[in-house]
């Protein structure tokens, strides 16, 4: 008989989540406000803010959308963020990426507020997730820990391994694992034998970049095995890092994309957005 893998739907989670919040928005006196800045015409970029002012539309956040042309400068955007930081009704700052060429994207995420750093991409927060201080969690890996716990809740022991290394997601997620008392291998593209690495895994995260890169004999048998990838296909289909179909019958859990982690990255960027108005304490 093949076993096959339950599915972790991100999607009825993160609806969950999003509800949670509305409900709290709804009964507070005064709006949390998100300020979205979107620099070119990147359309990637525009479906991501899109949805993001979606989110905030559904859960009662109000959302402020700062569009810059291709051409803008540094200055340009960096003026915005300081007004942003400045501006008292704003309590969260997304500065949707890639930027266009040219425009040092580092330099500008740190000039954001660490307070309103709803992305939790600054030094000031990725500093204090690793030293175990409350502060801005990165939306994908808390999203992401999120889907992990909902099917196991002590994590106590567990060998982890995060595939990738970004500050987007790699490393924060290896944190988040940590401070659950995993023990964490990050592998990245200069791992040797990835396989018996991610083989020895509990729990499997994949963020990488590189479809249906995970294969069924990476995998061990009832591992827990998220997919963070968002690949498209020649076909124009959505696939992940992880080969779905390879994977299944191995893993005793797994996350989908599209409807995994996807979803509760929008809806951890309303909880951040919540917790930065300081309005739900
Ligand atoms: P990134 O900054 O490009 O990082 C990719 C990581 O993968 C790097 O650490 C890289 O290693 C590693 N890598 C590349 N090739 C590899 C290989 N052959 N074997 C092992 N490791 C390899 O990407 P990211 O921002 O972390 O995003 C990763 C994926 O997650 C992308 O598909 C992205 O679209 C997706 N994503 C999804 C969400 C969501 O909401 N679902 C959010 C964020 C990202 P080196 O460091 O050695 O180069």
């Amino acid at each position: 008989m093949t076993s096959s893998a339950q599915i972790i739907d991100g999607k009825a989670i993160a609806t969950k989540l999003m509800d949670d919040l509305s409900s709290k928005i709804a009964k507070l006196p005064q709006k949390p406000a998100l300020a979205v800045i979107l620099v070119g015409d990147n359309p990637a970029s525009q479906v991501y803010v899109g949805n993001k002012i979606k989110a905030c539309e559904t859960t009662g956040i109000t959302s402020i959308e700062h569009r810059l042309p291709a051409t803008a400068s540094f200055d340009d955007v960096a003026k915005v963020i300081h007004d942003l930081n400045q501006d008292s009704g704003v309590h969260g700052i997304l500065l949707q990426l890639p930027l266009p060429d040219g425009l040092n994207s580092d330099l500008l995420i740190q000039m954001i507020d660490p307070l309103k750093d709803v992305d939790g991409l600054t030094i000031a927060n990725a500093g204090k997730l690793v030293a175990g201080i409350d502060g801005m969690i990165p939306c994908t890996p808390q999203g992401s820990l999120m889907l992990i716990k909902s099917v196991c809740s002590d994590l106590s022991g567990l060998n982890a391994v995060v595939i990738g290394r970004s500050l987007l997601f790699g490393k924060p997620m290896a944190q988040l694992l940590l401070a659950e008392n995993c023990t964490v291998t990050i592998a990245h593209s200069k791992t040797r034998n990835i396989q018996d690495v991610c083989r020895n895994a509990d729990i499997l995260v994949a963020a990488v970049g590189r479809p249906k890169m995970v294969k069924g004999d990476w995998v061990k048998q009832g591992a827990i095995v998220i997919d963070v990838g968002i690949n498209r296909l020649d076909t124009g289909k959505l696939c992940g890092d992880v080969d779905f179909d390879d994977v299944i019958p191995k893993a005793g859990y797994m996350t989908k994309v599209p409807g995994g982690v996807g979803p509760m990255t929008i809806a951890c960027l309303m909880s951040n957005t919540l917790k930065a108005s300081g309005f739900s304490k």
